[in-house]
């Protein structure tokens, strides 16, 4: 079976690590039909909204993708595009595997942990007002009839949306992803105990969720006391769910434990679409110069083979990636200890190379 895949190569060091996982993906043996589609910053200050369309047009087809990072120009005052991709797909489940990889230098071999977090709601949704706008006023004055709290006039305001509905279809990915790939626990990450209204609701909607998933053990933790426990003891954690703020930490954290950024694939799941892509960003300082790490990116590949059903082949890209680290002689700079460093392009051979 050919599967169709959109192809965003995204922008920065993207081009050069999604090259590298395309190759990866038809290495490990299946035939996949690649819709490319150019979505980055300069690409949507150019074409504006029609680009997003069109990428989403292409996504909704196939149902499935792939996708390099793309750049938030800072201080353009330019939304996220991988933000209003993420809404407008409804993708509303982000989820961040960090394992150890033999041969990567970690104190944590055991480290074994994915972090699921709310990917449309929450402080991300992007709702907010700044200190001198009118409806930043209008809500201080909200706030004092109903709370009376005042608020300084010279306060910025940024929502923190959290919906019932939204909380229970985040669980229901993170326990489904559990019994899927053979977890034994899913914890709830908030903070409930401050933030009753809307971390309360969501540890509420876990708890209901979990309720019908007898097979597998759940339980909950406050913010700050799971990611003490990550750094401690990181091999006592496993599927973690948690609001998007939370998530968007945590899981870099995650990723650190593990050897960094260049090896922390991820999955943004909806119920009619799915974009892999890794945890980082397109990193402008290593665009262009063949020294990005595609592992993070070759490993969101493997988890869309999984998603489309191919399993034996996704373990077997999984496999060559950690023959190449465990060899150790192959390595972007990020993970070359003792070694010199190797290109983007000499990782993809060797990975290749093992799939052959
Ligand atoms: P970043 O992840 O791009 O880079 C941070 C640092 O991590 C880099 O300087 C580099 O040292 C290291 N790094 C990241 N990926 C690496 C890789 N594959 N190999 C080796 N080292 C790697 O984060 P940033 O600098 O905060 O963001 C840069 C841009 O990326 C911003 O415009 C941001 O908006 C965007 N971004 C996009 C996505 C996405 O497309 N999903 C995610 C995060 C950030």
């Amino acid at each position: 079976m050919t599967h169709r895949v959109t192809l965003i190569p995204g922008d920065g060091i993207g081009p050069e690590v999604c090259d590298a996982a395309r190759r990866a993906v038809e290495a490990a043996g299946v035939a996949v039909e690649w819709d490319v589609q150019e979505f980055g910053a300069e690409a949507y200050l150019r074409d504006g909204p029609p680009l997003l369309e069109r990428v989403i047009a292409s996504v909704r087809e196939r149902g499935v993708a792939l996708k390099g990072p793309t750049s938030t120009p800072s201080g353009s005052g330019f939304r996220s595009i991988n933000i209003a991709l993420r809404r407008d797909l409804d993708l509303y489940a982000g989820v961040r595997p960090c394992r150890a990889l033999p041969g990567v230098a970690t104190p944590f071999p055991q480290t074994d942990v994915v972090v699921v977090r709310m990917n449309t709601e929450d402080l991300y949704a992007g709702i907010e007002y700044d200190r001198d706008a009118d409806a930043a006023a209008t809500l201080r004055e909200i706030v004092a009839g109903t709370h009376g709290t005042d608020l300084p006039a010279d306060t910025g305001i940024s929502l923190k949306p959290l919906s019932r509905s939204g909380a229970v279809r985040a669980a229901r990915a993170a326990f489904e992803y559990a019994r899927a790939n053979g977890r034994r626990r899913v914890t709830a990450v908030h903070k409930a105990t401050v933030m009753r209204a809307t971390d309360g609701l969501f540890l509420e909607a876990c708890r209901e969720v979990a309720a019908g998933y007898d097979d597998l053990e759940f339980d909950d933790r406050l913010v700050d006391n799971a990611c003490a426990k990550l750094v401690m003891q990181p091999q006592d954690c496993d599927v973690l769910v948690m609001p998007m703020l939370y998530g968007d930490i945590v899981s870099d954290v995650a990723a650190g434990l593990v050897g960094g950024l260049g090896v922390a694939p991820g999955a943004n799941l909806g119920d009619g679409a799915a974009v892999f892509e890794a945890v980082h960003g397109s990193a402008p300082r290593h665009a262009g110069r063949n020294r990005a790490n595609p592992f993070a990116l070759m490993l969101s590949g493997a988890m869309l083979l999984r998603h489309v059903g191919e399993a034996e082949a996704a373990a077997r890209l999984e496999a060559a990636i950690a023959d190449v680290t465990r060899e150790g002689r192959t390595l972007t700079y990020d993970l070359a200890r003792n070694a010199q460093p190797a290109g983007t392009s000499e990782v993809a051979d060797a990975v290749v190379e093992r799939l052959r």
